[in-house]
């Protein structure tokens, strides 16, 4: 039994699927995805292991503080989650924690990219896809010497970049030509790739309720199934009854609601840390950027979504609050419509947020949890779509009694 049909839970019940197993998938909601995987960045963007845990962390979220268009917002409160979550976080800037971390998802995140494109060509996914790398755009001659380091680690890490100049940058994306800004090049990750995570999720039901997965919608999980010891199915509540069901194991895929169902679960420190997104219908899709950017100072990604734009970005730690804050989700709209003029409908831009499930190291809990029986694969952060399908890979494998390729810390 797979608790969730996001990113996490729809792909860990195909690679069950195929792995042998019987699975039903339950979710509250009517369909899959719509919660935190229904409009994220749509970046596959394996060029970004460095978790925001990093040992420059500390002085850049000094340095946003107070300030209203901050990438990052924080508002203190009395939440024993939240403090704890901070502290964690600090341990997991220092540099060997930060190198660390940064290997695993780095590891996971190469083989997540294949196990995707693996996926797309066996199933013909089409999820509004695009493979044409990832521009990490540096705005001045500081950031571009820290692209350049950057680029150097990354390839060290089997992750293939280049530092381009503005010319460069324009020849890749010829929509950057018109930018008012100054552009001192760019980090380009031509392996990376974009595409709607939401399309994906709701294709991939689709084929694996074709080879027998079962989906149980509108069903809320109100606890966990414990017999002996062991996890042994789950409670829900749907059409206003309440009733079990058994399973020989249960996958935890709830995104920032997965702690709330595991016995220890504050132990799996999962904090939401809400972000924002506009998807903008285009007037000029000629004249739209079809290769996805990220403007590094400002953590704003950008991906060209068929006839759509999807800018995304901003983090808040304010609790589980999924309330609209239109001077947030206005400013990632402010940043599209100042560097690309003219080419988006504004007026008609849809506003979302979402909670990430954030770690305090960005390294996703995936493997055995506390009880046997009781499976993980939760935590993703900001990089869910990136990591989803490698993820959900490796636990059929654990799950199996097999040994997983990437050199990542599984829960045993
Ligand atoms: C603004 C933003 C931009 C992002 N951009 C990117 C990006 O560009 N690239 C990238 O890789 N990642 C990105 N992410 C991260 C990515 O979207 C998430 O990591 C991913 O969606 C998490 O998937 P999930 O399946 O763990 O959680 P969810 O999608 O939230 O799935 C959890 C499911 O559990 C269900 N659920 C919860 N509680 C219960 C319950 N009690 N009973 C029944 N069902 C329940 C929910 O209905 C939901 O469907 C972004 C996130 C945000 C917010």
């Amino acid at each position: 039994m797979v608790l969730g049909a996001g990113l996490a839970g729809v792909t860990s019940a195909w690679y069950l699927r195929q792995a042998g197993f019987e699975v039903t998938v339950v979710d509250r909601q009517a369909d899959a995805a719509l919660e935190t995987s229904f409009a994220n960045g749509g970046q596959i963007s394996v060029s970004h292991p460095e978790p925001w845990s990093n040992p420059s962390a500390p002085t850049t979220i000094v340095k946003w503080l107070g300030r209203a268009d901050a990438p990052l917002l924080v508002r203190p409160r009395l939440d024993p989650a939240l403090w704890r979550w901070a502290l964690a976080f600090a341990r997991e800037c220092l540099p060997a924690r930060c190198e660390r971390n940064t290997r695993a998802i780095a590891a996971l995140a190469i083989h997540s990219r294949q196990c995707l494109r693996a996926l797309r060509e066996q199933l013909s996914l089409e999820y509004r896809q695009r493979s044409s790398g990832i521009l990490h755009l540096l705005r001045d001659h500081h950031e571009l010497r820290a692209g350049e380091r950057r680029s150097a680690s990354l390839n060290a890490l089997g992750i293939r970049t280049e530092l381009l100049d503005r010319s460069g940058c324009e020849r890749v994306e010829p929509a950057l030509a018109g930018d008012p800004d100054e552009l001192a090049g760019a980090l380009y990750a031509a392996d990376d790739e974009s595409g709607d995570a939401r399309l994906f999720v709701q294709e991939l039901v689709g084929h694996a309720r074709s080879v027998g997965v079962e989906f149980c919608f509108d069903a809320v999980v109100t606890g966990l199934h414990v017999d002996d010891g062991r996890a042994a199915g789950a409670w829900l509540t749907a059409d206003g009854e309440r009733r079990r069901i058994d399973a020989d194991a249960v996958v935890v895929c709830l995104g920032s609601h997965s702690p709330e169902l595991v016995p220890g679960g504050s132990r799996l420190a999962i904090y939401p840390v809400k972000g924002y997104s506009v998807t903008v219908p285009l007037a000029r899709p000629q004249c739209a950027p079809q290769v996805s950017l990220t403007e590094e100072s400002r953590r704003i990604v950008c991906s060209r979504l068929g006839d759509t734009m999807r800018i995304a970005g901003t983090a808040e730690l304010t609790g589980f609050d999924l309330a609209a804050n239109p001077s947030r989700s206005g400013a990632l709209l402010a940043w599209f419509e100042r560097h690309f003029a003219g080419v988006g409908r504004s007026e008609a831009a849809e506003h979302w947020s979402g909670l990430r499930p954030t770690t305090p190291s960005n390294v996703p809990h995936v493997g055995a949890g506390p009880l046997p029986g009781l499976w993980l694969n939760t935590g993703h952060g900001s990089l869910g779509w990136t990591l989803s399908c490698g993820s959900a890979q490796c636990l059929a494998e654990l799950m199996a009694g097999r040994r997983p390729r990437p050199d990542f810390p599984f829960l045993a």
